[in-house]
């Protein structure tokens, strides 16, 4: 039988993949990848993209990067897959050696798991358990802000915003938690007394059957790419140790430097209980994330019946994904990351600010590494995509969100073409002016 050629293989893919977030009879264009290389993408049809999503945030080193070729290979030698039941290796020791130099103090016990939805899931699981382990299992709820993402699971999906989350489709069948208004004091500003209130005021009412507050510290991801004040993070941990609530924070996106430090929550000088990390984990090779907690909670869930964490997941601690994660970790703290994502900080300020004058743009702004054009109306994705692809790069827009990512090893020429390609496209696209 002859090879099928590329035209036969998109229509194949139309006919029988089910891409993120699509429909199977209405399937939006795909673009066919052959390979990428630092951060370039290449077509099939030989066309190169800039990237500037880093996959989701986690190819933070770029693609093809030697040092995680090597470890993977090398690890393929030895053993690509052993369960953690009853047996264990050295690529999760060292990883977890290397993240205990990194994790805020107190967060010392890791359990290693398959994807950021599943680390979200053990958390509230461990968060469940150490109330149950306390005698109070009417401790069962939790407490959010409006304007996150955690997930697609069923459980995490219960703590995304209702709205903008995605998953409005599945309210009925979710458990109904608390919601506190998305915090108004934005990053770099105070908090005024009165922006903690409705937070306080819920966990005043509902302290008895809150297990955890859990959120994303200081940068809200697909929940609407928000950031907010590190006052307000530091006013959450108060208030979950005056009524003695657990605070779970998803550094699933942030961690790894993409905020401009190694995790979010040091903007604000505080530590979880409970910590999930996840995406640039293994700088975006395999699907590796974690849950992290305190000797104080590991101890709860410990030593009281059941005695023992309810959770095993078959990958758990994938050696091939555990090695990758340790070249991954070693490259970033060898390299001078701190300094690019500021400087990529600067240069996405400096050259995604045209845009704010744009009538269908409401507010441009940008942390780290990662630049953000909110518009008055979501995007003609597949429009706006091939302008996107015309032009060079690769942004994947989502709703009213142009928002980029960039892996940190990209150059200010190459960064400059894709804040330009955005300002151009934004320009060229019309819309109804915002109010
Ligand atoms: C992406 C993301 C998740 C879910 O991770 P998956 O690996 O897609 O399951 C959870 N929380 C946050 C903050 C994320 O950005």
């Amino acid at each position: 039988m002859a090879e099928p050629g590329m035209p036969e293989k998109i229509a194949f893919d139309g006919e029988h993949l089910w891409h993120p977030y699509t429909s199977m009879t209405r399937p939006l264009p795909v673009y066919p990848v052959a390979s990428a290389s630092g951060v370039r993408i290449t077509l099939q049809d030989g066309r190169e993209l800039i990237d500037g999503m880093s996959s989701w945030w986690s190819c933070i080193h770029g693609y093809n990067v030697p040092e995680l070729n090597a470890a993977a290979t090398q690890q393929l030698g030895s053993m690509a897959h052993v369960m953690f039941g009853g047996l264990t290796h050295a690529p999760a020791i060292d990883l977890a050696e290397r993240l205990l130099t990194l994790l805020p103090e107190g967060l010392e016990k890791i359990f290693l798991c398959d994807s950021g939805s599943v680390a979200v899931e053990v958390a509230m699981k461990m968060a469940l358990q150490f109330w149950h382990a306390a005698g109070r299992p009417e401790r069962s709820g939790f407490l959010t802000i409006r304007g996150g993402y955690h997930g697609d699971t069923l459980h995490a999906m219960s703590v995304c915003d209702p709205e903008t989350g995605m998953h409005r489709v599945f309210s009925g069948s979710l458990p109904a938690y608390h919601f506190a208004p998305r915090p108004a004091c934005r990053f770099g500003e105070p908090c005024i007394a009165g922006d903690l209130a409705p937070f306080e005021d819920l966990l005043v009412r509902n302290q008895d059957r809150i297990a955890a507050v859990i959120m994303e510290p200081i940068v809200q991801g697909a929940g609407g790419m928000y950031f907010y004040s590190a006052e307000y993070l530091r006013g959450v941990r108060k208030m979950c140790d005056r009524f003695d609530v657990l605070l779970i924070l998803d550094e699933i996106a942030t961690g790894f430097g993409r905020s401009g430090r190694m995790f979010a929550c040091e903007h604000a000088g505080i530590a979880p209980d409970i910590m999930c990390i996840g995406k640039a984990l293994t700088g975006g090779y395999v699907s590796l994330a974690a849950t992290i907690t305190t000797d104080r909670v590991a101890r709860m869930i410990s030593n009281k019946a059941p005695g023992l964490f309810m959770h095993g997941p078959t990958f758990m601690a994938n050696p091939l994904a555990c090695s990758i994660a340790c070249a991954s970790i070693d490259k970033l703290i060898a390299g001078p990351w701190r300094e690019r994502v500021s400087a990529i900080e600067r240069q996405l300020k400096a050259e995604l600010a045209p845009a704010a004058g744009l009538a269908h743009v409401i507010d441009v702004r940008a942390l780290g590494a990662i630049g953000v054009v909110e518009l008055t109306q979501p995007v003609n994705m597949e429009r706006i995509q091939a302008r996107f692809v015309e032009r060079g790069v690769w942004v994947r827009p989502f709703g009213r969100l142009v928002y980029l990512m960039p892996p940190y090893v990209i150059e200010p020429s190459d960064l400059q073409r894709v804040t330009g390609a955005i300002v151009d496209v934004l320009q060229d696209i019309t819309m109804p002016a915002g109010s």
